[in-house]
C-alpha cells in the first residue's frame, strides 16, 4: 500500500512535505502598486518580468526544480575526463536501474534528444502519431520534413472531468492514422508520459499495452518521452487498480519495457540540466549513436557538464522514491480541489504539472481576442506577485492573412516546480486567486503594442484595454488595507 497525504485531527488530508529545507533563496513580495508598475514595465507579459519582482514563480517546472542535498554533494566528486568519465559510468548505471535499459546516450536537454531522434527516424513526408505533441517535439518533427498526427482521446481536452487517464491514445484513431498514411510513412509512435500541454495528465499502462499491440501488428517502434514520467507513475499507482500494490520501480519498468526508445529532459525528471536517450535495442542505438558527437559532444558527456551528470544519476534514482514523486501531484491536487470546491474554474482532475485556471470560465465577459488567459495572468501577478504562463490565444501566432486565431482553450498554467514551494505559499496563491474570482468583473482585456511574428508570447508587449489594472489595485487596498 502507498501512503497518501497525512490525515489531520480535523479529518482533512494535508500533503505534508517529506523533506526539510536546508538551502533557501530570498523572495520579494512587492506592494501591489510596485507589482502594477512591474507588470506595466513587462508589457503585461509574464515572460518579461524580472524574477526579483516575482514572489511565486509558477511559470514553468523546467530547470527550476530543487535539487536534494545528495545531488549537490555528488557534484563534488564529478570526474572531469573528456572521454571515459566515471561520472558517465555512474549515470549509465542509474539509467539502467531506473528505466531497465542497457544503452545510453547523454544529450544537452530534451529537445536535443528530439532533434537526434527526428534526424534518425523521420523522413520527408513521414507522419509521427502521438498521444499529444509537445512544442519542441513538433518543431523537430516538422524540421525533419515530417508531420505530427495527434491521436488523443476525447477526454484529453475536456476541462471539467473525472477521467483518470486523459493522456491516453485513442486506439481506433491510432489504427486509422496508420491505415490512412500507410505503415511505411510512420516514423515511429510517440508516447508522452505526463502529457505536458494538457496539464501533466497521465496515460495508463493498459493503454500503453494496447499501443504496443498496434505497434507490433505493424512492425513499428515506440518512442517514449519520460520527461514527466514520475508524475505519470504516481497516477498509475493511485488510479490503476492493477498497480496499487506495485513499487514505483516495478511500475516504471513495466512502462519502459513496453517502449523501444526512451528519452528525457533532465530539466524535469531529475531536477538538473541535461537529457538522454536510452534503449535495449543495439540496432536502434547504432542508428543514433554517431549523431551525438556531431551535435552534442562526446558519448560520455553529450554537452552536459560532468557535475550535472553526477546530479542526474542521483536525481534519476530519487525519481523512484515515492516520497519524492508524490510531492508535486499532491500539492497540485490540494490547490485544484480547493479552488474547484469554491466553484472557481480549473482543469480537473488535477494533473502532475500545475494548476490550470480556465480563463474562459473565469472571465466570460472577455472575447478570445481580449486574450483572457493573458489578462488573467497579468491580473493574478498584480493581485499576488505569482506569475503563471498563458496557454491560449496569445500563445497562437496569427494566420497567413494576419488574423488572430482563437484558441480552443484559454488557460493560465500555474506550474509547481518540484520541491520548491511550501504549503503556506500555496495557500497564499489560493487566497489571491479566490479574491480575484470575487472581483473578476474588474478584469479587462489586453492588446498588443509590440507583436513579434513568430512565438509572440515570449517577447510580445501588451497594454490594458482600459484602466482595469488600476481599478484592481484600488479594490485590493479597500479589501486588504496596507497588507502586501
Ligand atoms: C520540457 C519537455 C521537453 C523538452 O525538454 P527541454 O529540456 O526543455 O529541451 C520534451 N518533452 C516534454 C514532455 C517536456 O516536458
Amino acid at each position: 500500500m502507498f501512503q497518501d497525504a497525512v490525515k489531520f485531527g480535523s479529518g482533512e488530508y494535508v500533503p505534508v512535505e517529506m523533506h526539510k529545507v536546508r538551502v533557501v533563496q530570498k523572495l520579494n513580495l512587492l506592494p501591489i502598486e510596485a507589482r502594477l508598475d512591474a507588470a506595466e514595465k513587462a508589457g503585461f507579459n509574464s515572460f518579461l518580468l524580472q524574477n526579483r519582482d516575482v514572489f511565486m514563480d509558477m511559470l514553468t517546472d523546467s530547470g527550476t526544480n530543487a535539487m536534494s542535498d545528495r545531488q549537490i554533494a555528488s557534484m563534488m566528486v564529478a570526474d572531469d575526463a573528456y572521454a571515459g568519465s566515471e561520472s558517465f559510468t555512474r549515470l549509465s548505471e542509474a539509467v539502467e536501474e531506473v528505466f531497465n535499459t542497457k544503452y545510453f546516450l547523454p544529450v544537452h536537454q530534451g529537445r536535443a534528444a528530439e532533434h537526434i531522434l527526428s534526424r534518425a527516424f523521420v523522413k520527408k513526408g513521414d507522419v509521427v502519431p502521438m498521444n499529444f505533441h509537445f512544442t519542441t517535439t513538433k518543431a523537430h518533427v516538422d524540421l525533419a520534413g515530417g508531420k505530427v498526427v495527434e491521436v488523443f482521446s476525447d477526454d484529453a481536452t475536456e476541462i471539467r472531468s473525472d477521467k483518470p487517464f486523459k493522456g491516453n491514445v485513442d486506439i481506433g484513431r491510432l489504427q486509422a492514422a496508420i491505415k490512412v498514411h500507410g505503415r511505411e510513412k510512420v516514423s515511429f509512435i510517440r508516447m508522452e508520459a505526463g502529457t505536458n500541454l494538457i496539464g501533466g495528465q497521465p496515460f495508463s499502462i493498459e493503454n500503453m499495452r494496447a499501443v504496443r499491440k498496434v505497434a507490433d501488428e505493424h512492425g513499428l517502434i515506440i518512442v517514449l518521452d519520460v520527461s514527466l514520467v514520475s508524475e505519470n507513475v504516481y497516477f498509475i499507482k493511485v488510479r490503476e487498480p492493477e498497480f496499487r500494490d506495485k513499487s514505483v520501480k516495478e511500475i516504471m519498468h513495466t512502462l519502459c519495457d513496453l517502449a523501444d526508445i526512451i528519452y528525457f529532459s533532465s530539466r524535469k525528471i531529475s531536477c538538473t540540466r541535461g537529457g538522454g536517450i536510452t534503449t535495449n535495442r543495439h540496432d536502434l542505438y547504432m542508428k543514433i549513436r554517431d549523431l551525438v558527437p556531431l551535435f552534442e559532444g562526446f558519448l560520455t558527456y553529450g554537452g552536459v557538464s560532468v557535475r550535472e551528470i553526477e546530479a542526474m544519476a542521483v536525481g534519476l534514482r530519487e525519481a523512484l522514491d515515492w516520497d519524492v514523486i508524490k510531492h508535486s501531484p499532491e500539492f497540485i491536487r490540494y490547490l485544484v480541489d480547493r479552488l474547484d470546491a469554491k466553484g472557481i474554474p480549473v482543469i480537473t482532475p488535477a494533473g502532475g504539472l500545475g494548476c490550470h485556471l480556465d480563463a474562459k470560465g473565469f472571465l466570460p465577459h472577455l472575447s478570445s481576442f481580449d486574450y483572457p488567459a493573458g489578462a488573467l495572468g497579468a491580473a493574478l501577478y498584480i493581485a499576488s506577485g505569482a506569475r503563471g504562463m498563458e496557454r491560449g490565444t496569445l500563445s497562437m501566432d496569427r494566420d497567413e492573412n494576419g488574423n488572430d486565431v482563437a484558441s480552443e482553450v484559454e488557460l493560465l498554467r500555474l506550474a509547481f516546480p518540484r520541491r520548491v514551494f511550501t504549503l503556506s505559499q500555496v495557500k497564499y496563491v489560493e487566497d489571491r486567486v479566490e479574491w480575484l474570482w470575487k472581483n473578476r468583473g474588474l478584469v479587462g482585456g489586453l492588446r498588443f503594442v509590440e507583436e513579434p511574428k513568430v512565438l509572440r508570447f515570449f517577447l510580445g508587449r501588451l497594454e490594458a484595454t482600459s484602466d482595469w489594472p488600476q481599478k484592481l489595485v484600488t479594490q485590493f487596498r479597500k479589501d486588504f488595507g496596507d497588507s502586501l
